[in-house]
């Protein structure tokens, strides 16, 4: 075990705030938002800055962050200067001023240590959390302390940027299907005598049907908790473990359980009742339309653009139409936004402005159920142009069938396996996936699918059918929701 105090950085390749990485449609930029939270003020920053320094595309991300594509060779400088002064940046370097005045003389914008705490702001959290009608806890409090942990400690700027943690708080809007690093969900605190305890887990996340939680702690100890597993992971993890996942396959989750309890001084809870919680099913479709919050007054409203695109004019009407309703803009990990806090008498307004500005707000829209990656135009390893295939395809897309269209098996646009993949191998033709659960993945009859396939892979499924057209593809979508039902689209 090491326990070297000097924190040694990871390289990455991945775009954050101050990393602008080379794509063949220019600079990417990625912002990190906690929490989703993206204030009126920030959205206008971002949409001036993207016409400004960038193409004037603007991607919401699958971990409810914002990116600009296209940023031009020269301008990174002023576009870092420009997000920092907007509070975009860690909340650990709340003054940018001075990193902007040095931008204009030509001199370093960022620190390592400044890199570093971007880095590592990966908390991920219901969009509508502290508004959910459903929601067992409020989890906002806790997830800025556990940004504040994670950027405060130099140690655990050693970590992946990669490495995330979920704070699922219960709420019906929840993308439970995301593996995270670690990841903690509520209980209800009739199973525990009263209190707010947390279950969490490792590698994984908390929508599993068998047994998935690790044990559990009380809400106050959980700061301490993410302490004590983030410092374990450092101490044991070898330079090639870059995530939880590869701890865990190493050592095993019981012996890194063992390992933690004897870095804590609180309660591990595992009983029974721990081993019996199973989160209850959260509803993905409620990202769409209006919902009353749990205030019983206000509502949020919520919607997608097109495959998760905006340009600047979009993100600043949106902007000034949360400034107007006295809203609140969230990004959503389905690649969306929500308003939240919206009197009632401004429902239906928001809701026109939205569909004037094409958001999509019924969960049965086709685009609604696509979801496709940067593609061809944009990414120097994707096989095809994914996202205008994605639009051919829309219209003929069958019902209630969800698609992830992606250029490449790295499967950006798509952080879960989707119930179906067009996964792209040379432009305009797919191998077709569809998403099989754990069991019959495993099942030796579902090594060929019903409709004559091939293997299953781990990251999408079974095989379908392979080298299709757009067209080819489409059949074999309507085939595959006529043999399975509506099982696999859930
Ligand atoms: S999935 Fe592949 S092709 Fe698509 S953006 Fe990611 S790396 Fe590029």
């Amino acid at each position: 075990m090491s326990h070297d105090p000097t924190p040694s950085l990871r390289p990455s390749a991945c775009p954050a705030l101050t990393r602008i990485v080379s794509a063949r449609d220019g600079g990417l930029c990625r912002i990190k938002l906690p929490g989703g939270e993206l204030h009126a003020e920030q959205a206008i920053a971002i949409a001036e800055a993207a016409s400004e320094h960038a193409g004037g595309v603007i991607e919401l991300t699958n971990r409810s962050n914002v990116q600009l594509r296209g940023v031009r060779a020269g301008h990174e400088p002023a576009l870092i200067a420009r997000l920092l002064a907007a509070g975009l940046g860690p909340r650990q370097f709340p003054d940018a001023s001075p990193l902007a005045s040095k931008a204009s003389c030509d001199a370093p914008l960022s620190t390592p240590r400044l890199a570093a705490a971007d880095d590592v702001r990966n908390v991920m959290a219901s969009p509508s959390a502290g508004r959910d009608i459903g929601a067992l806890v409020d989890t906002r409090h806790l997830a800025a302390q556990l940004l504040a942990l994670l950027e405060g400690e130099p140690r655990f700027a050693a970590l992946s940027p990669k490495f995330a943690l979920l704070l699922d708080g219960g709420e019906r809007l929840a993308a439970l299907d995301h593996p995270h690093d670690i990841w903690l969900s509520a209980i209800a605190p009739e199973q525990h005598a009263g209190q707010t305890w947390f279950a969490f887990g490792l590698a994984g996340e908390p929508s599993c049907t068998q047994r998935c939680a690790l044990a559990a702690v009380q809400a106050v100890d959980v700061p301490a908790l993410v302490r004590a597993l983030l410092t374990l992971f450092l101490d044991l993890a070898r330079p090639e473990e870059t995530r939880m996942r590869h701890l865990v396959a190493a050592h095993g989750e019981i012996a890194l359980l063992e390992h933690l309890a004897y870095r804590i001084d609180f309660p591990l809870r595992r009983d029974a009742a721990v081993d019996a919680w199973r989160r209850a099913p959260a509803d993905a479709s409620l990202r769409f339309g209006a919902h009353r919050q749990r205030d019983g007054e206000r509502w949020y409203v919520g919607a997608q653009p097109p495959l998760g695109r905006l340009d600047a004019p979009t993100l600043r009407e949106l902007a000034r139409l949360a400034q107007q309703t006295a809203a609140t803009l969230r990004a959503t990990p389905w690649q969306g936004v929500l308003l939240v806090d919206v009197e009632a008498s401004a429902v239906p307004q928001v809701q026109r402005a939205l569909d004037a500005l094409g958001l999509i707000q019924d969960a049965r829209h086709p685009l609604a159920r696509l979801v496709a990656c940067a593609g061809s135009p944009g990414c120097m390893k994707a096989h095809a142009d994914t996202k205008a295939d994605a639009l051919a395809l829309a219209p003929h897309l069958p019902d209630d069938v969800q698609v992830h269209v992606s250029g490449c098996v790295r499967s950006c646009a798509a952080a879960h396996c989707a119930p179906y993949t067009l996964l792209a191998v040379e432009p305009g033709r797919y191998d077709v996936y569809r998403r099989v659960e754990q069991a019959a993945a495993q099942s030796p009859s579902d090594e060929s699918g019903a409709l004559g396939a091939g293997p299953a892979t781990p990251r999408f499924g079974e095989r379908l059918d392979t080298h299709l057209t757009l067209d080819q593809a489409t059949r074999v979508l309507h085939a595959a929701r006529l043999a399975y039902g509506v099982s696999s689209h859930a």
